[in-house]
């Protein structure tokens, strides 16, 4: 659980107002998005609350592309239940537009672009409440979990990304993988991109044996390129560029149906290019700078 600069609490928001604040920030990708989001959510496909014996987290899955896809919430009113709302329906959307849109052999999405449906939702809503908040202080809270979104989906993702490919150049150099060796090179990775301002604890470094995404291949990175694709994509809706959204919406319709930098250059981003990457990151400092602007006032007016 994160520590708020701010004193602003969201307190608890029933399902049915969270899926209109929702519903309302996302109506900036027009009226054709909002039906099929409001399609999936009133079709029996929307398991939302938790109890004794469902599983935990929330996903989404297409059993059949015959049927709108199923998601799994564990909605419990919290502020970041709400924005999970945002962030699976955004994995719910895609399918569901491309499943409308491709052929069945080009209806699954591929891990690279997944997450960029679901990272932009949450961007976006993230921006809505930031202006729509009421004062400063709301301000502070949700921008605070657009950085939070974004150190945990990027710096947090590379840094698991360096680590797993050293997995793979110690046994290529002929060496074996031993749980102290990657333990000591988790601690350095981790005060490397920390730096001397955060102190961790000594059982930190074992951390990495509880990331299940370390037993897949190569998959932990896509979350950081997502991201930095999604912060472009959002910045573009947002900023009211000439066929932002349509182009958005193509890039969902799309499927798998191309390589995924044809299929990114569709919603205008081009994954081979440094400068997509170093957009993101004004787009990240573009918050920093707003946050550290706010934490002034605060503590000017304390
Ligand atoms: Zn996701």
């Amino acid at each position: 659980m994160a520590t708020y600069v701010s004193d602003f609490n969201p307190g608890k928001v029933n399902y049915d107002d969270a899926v209109a604040e929702v519903t309302d920030a996302l109506s900036i990708l027009g009226e054709d998005y909002i039906d099929t989001f409001k399609g999936i959510l009133s079709s029996g496909h929307v398991d939302v609350y938790p109890n004794d014996t469902k599983t935990t987290g929330a996903f989404e899955t297409q059993p059949s592309y015959d049927y709108l896809p199923w998601v799994l919430f564990n909605y419990n009113g919290y502020a970041n239940d709400v924005s999970t709302i945002a962030h699976e329906m955004g994995h719910a959307m895609y399918d569901a537009l491309t499943t409308a849109n491709q052929p069945k052999q080009y209806r699954s999405p591929t891990i690279f672009t997944q997450e960029v449906a679901s990272t932009t939702n949450e961007l976006i809503y993230y921006n809505y409440k930031m202006s729509h908040a009421s004062n400063d202080d709301e301000k502070l809270y949700y921008l605070q979990n657009a950085l939070d979104l974004f150190t945990g989906t990027f710096f947090n993702q590379v840094l698991f990304a360096e680590f797993e490919d050293d997995f793979y150049r110690i046994v290529e150099a002929g060496g074996a993988l031993d749980g102290e060796v990657l333990s000591d090179r988790y601690l350095e990775l981790l005060n490397t991109y920390r730096g001397d301002t955060v102190i961790s604890f000594p059982e930190t470094k074992y951390r990495w044996a509880d990331i299940p995404h370390f037993y897949y291949v190569y998959y932990v990175y896509q979350y950081a390129t997502s991201i930095s694709y999604a912060a472009s994509i959002t910045q573009g809706i947002l900023n009211g560029e000439e066929n932002a959204v349509e182009n958005y919406l193509n890039f969902l319709k799309a499927g798998h149906s191309a390589a995924p930098q044809t299929l990114l250059s569709i919603a205008g981003v081009d994954p081979l290019n440094a400068e997509t990457y170093h957009a993101a990151m004004d787009y990240f400092k573009g918050l920093v700078d707003e946050y550290e602007r706010l934490v002034d006032i605060k503590i000017q007016n304390s």
